[in-house]
């Protein structure tokens, strides 16, 4: 579903990637952690369409990502396609920049009725379906200022779903939140991965990397330090910035 092959980016003369090959397959879920500056978000707001690759290849579901193919020369993707494959793609912020003046069900109903010309009585019961499948179909009413953050996070997962994602990119979903609202996102995250959502997610919950994740990638530097299988990776960690890393973390 994600193909990353020798992907590289440079922030003016910082090279915040530098050749970054992973893949993540239909149905799996990625865990990637490392160290603040390590390139994690970057990662993924490529994967995204909020930045562009300098070099290498990034393809989602086939596609490649940010270019467009003609012979053997790449071109920039025009803005309205770039939108257009972003729409396939969830997107979870560590802040939930929910809009405040909407309620919740409003919040989840904007995009489809906005972007993809759905129709409000069909969006609505498709928006009730999703916080409800979040825990919250009793918030369909409430307005952001009046839920949890914890609440707030799932209604903003509720939204990104809303859009019928082939993929759910999730950066630190639950740094923001206090640590006792932490589990009830992680439940909803958990239950997406079981319902088959291919997943990538940045976060420090390694117990989630153990339990839900097919892979967990370590980043340290803007490289791929080790990546494998989270109980391995977890428990044997082969590179002394992996161990130093972890003993922080865990
Ligand atoms: P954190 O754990 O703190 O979220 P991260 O691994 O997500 O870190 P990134 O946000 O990807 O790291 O940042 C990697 C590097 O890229 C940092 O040095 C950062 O300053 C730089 N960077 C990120 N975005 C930009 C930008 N838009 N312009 C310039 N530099 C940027
Ligand atoms: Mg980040």
């Amino acid at each position: 579903m994600v193909r990353a092959e020798r992907v590289s980016k440079s922030f003016g003369s910082n090279q915040v990637l530098k050749s970054i090959s992973l893949e993540v397959k239909r149905g799996e879920v990625m865990c990637l952690v490392g160290p603040s500056g390590s390139g994690k978000s970057t990662f993924l707001r490529c994967i995204n369409h909020l930045e562009r690759v300098d070099a290498g290849r990034l393809t989602v579901d086939g596609v490649l990502v940010g270019y467009e193919e003609r012979g053997d020369k790449l071109y920039e993707l025009r803005p309205k396609v770039a939108a257009a494959q972003r729409r396939d793609i969830g997107m979870v912020f560590q802040r939930f920049n929910l809009f405040p003046h909407m309620t919740a069900l409003e919040n989840v109903m904007e995009a489809p009725v906005l972007v993809k010309g759905a129709n409000k009585a069909k969006a609505a019961a498709r928006g009730r379906e999703l916080l409800e499948r979040v825990g919250l179909g009793h918030k369909a009413d409430a307005y952001p200022a009046h839920l949890s953050g914890g609440q707030q996070q799932r209604v903003a997962i509720a939204r990104a779903l809303a859009m019928d994602p082939k993929l759910m990119l999730f950066d630190e979903p639950t740094s923001a939140l206090d640590p006792e609202l932490v589990g009830e996102v992680l439940d909803v995250m958990k239950a997406l991965a079981a319902s088959g959502m291919t997943m990538i997610v940045v976060t420090h919950e390694m117990g989630f990397a153990r339990e839900v994740a097919d892979s967990l990638v370590f980043m340290d530097g803007g490289v791929v330090v080790e990546a494998g299988d989270p109980v391995e990776v977890l428990s044997n960690p082969q590179h002394q910035r992996t161990k130093a890393f972890l003993s922080k973390v865990l």
